[in-house]
């Protein structure tokens, strides 16, 4: 598999991100499988950083080498995705225009003001609200910010939603999976499942194509946030065969190396279940470990039934994708008002 060849900018702390030991949380759960979390939520100092940052490594050398100077992104009110492209901007002097969206029927009176949409604000991006609905594929807004930018005279870079819609969106996560055979070799074990949340996709398939390299394709376990888990599996297939290719695998991706439950996404992409709910408070209350009502409570809350349900085989170590996210909890404080 050849990852190297790609340029990379370094946005993430140098070194890998941390695996921890999630005892307490195994424990509640009886310590019939033992859960460790890789960090993304903490890889690195720009505003947060998430799964997007370590994507981006990988797309923000053509914006430098190209000479673009604004990048553009698109996602909802909330989105973790517009929020780091903001901080990677201002990190390289570049200009940001952000098209957010109402992806989440949601309402929180303070839901555009407050979490990730604030730090984009302060981090100096050109913040635009459209009144459009969850979509994750290319939208008409985003073109007209493009077209925008150009008509002031500006070269504008298009980041797509999740990144997933560029050529090397996936390329990222094939990184975190050889990152993981490292600490894997240094632990002196190997982790029988991944559990990551899958939305636009390109997180989940560059960790099938990361792990297809020593047979763990079909252990990355996808977790669909999307409630519209056909165009997320779609999506998921696509990019993971694109990738594939890109850094030559060797082998083609197939149906069978996506799992994605569909179970834990409900009721709509952005809204909680009593299910999700119940994990973020669980999480945080036996490991001080934050977890989101949009992304990462849904994939936390199927780690914890599939365990519960005994889904994985006792003395299965399990690794849990914590992919970043908390920084929308804010916009969501009516949920927790009781905590
Ligand atoms: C974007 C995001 C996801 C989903 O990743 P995709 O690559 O879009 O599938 C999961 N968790 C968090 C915190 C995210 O920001």
């Amino acid at each position: 598999m050849k990852l190297d060849k790609f340029p990379k900018y370094d946005l993430t702390f140098s070194g890998p991100t941390p695996i921890q030991h999630l005892k307490r949380l195994s424990a509640e759960l009886g310590n019939k499988v033992q859960i460790y979390a890789k960090r993304e939520d903490c890889n690195s100092g720009l505003a947060f950083g998430g799964n997007k940052t370590r994507k981006l490594e990988y797309i923000v050398p053509d914006a430098i080498e190209g000479g673009y100077d604004t990048l553009v992104s698109i996602g909802g009110i909330q989105s973790n995705q517009t929020r780091q492209v903001a901080a990677v901007a201002a990190h390289l002097g570049m200009s940001c225009v952000l098209v957010q969206e109402n992806w989440v029927n949601y309402h929180d009176a303070v839901y555009d003001r407050v979490g990730n949409i604030e730090l984009s604000r302060i981090l100096g991006a050109d913040v635009r609200l459209d009144a459009a609905g969850f979509d994750i594929g290319i939208r008409p807004s985003w073109e007209a910010a493009m077209d925008e930018v150009r008509s002031k005279g500006g070269k504008p870079f298009p980041v797509p939603a999740g990144c997933s819609e560029h050529p090397k969106g996936g390329l990222g996560f094939v990184g975190f999976a050889e990152e993981v055979r490292k600490q894997e070799a240094e632990l002196g074990f190997k982790f029988d499942y991944i559990v990551v949340c899958a939305v636009t996709g390109s997180t989940q398939a560059g960790m099938i194509v990361g792990f297809a390299a020593d047979g763990r394709a079909n252990k990355v376990i996808g977790i669909d946030g999307s409630a519209k888990p056909e165009k997320t599996r779609a999506q998921v297939l696509r990019i993971a065969r694109n990738t594939a290719d890109l850094v030559e695998l060797g082998r083609e991706i197939t149906e069978d190396d996506v799992v994605l439950d569909t179970r834990f996404g409900g009721p709509e992409y952005g809204l909680p279940n009593e299910g999700t709910m119940e994990a973020i408070r669980l999480c945080a209350r036996t490991e001080g470990m934050l977890t989101d009502p949009v992304y990462e409570g849904k994939s936390m809350d199927g780690m914890i039934q599939m365990i519960r349900n005994g889904e994985f085989p006792e003395g299965s170590r399990v690794l849990y994708a914590h992919l970043g996210g908390a920084p929308a909890l804010n916009a969501y404080s009516y949920l927790f008002r009781n905590g």
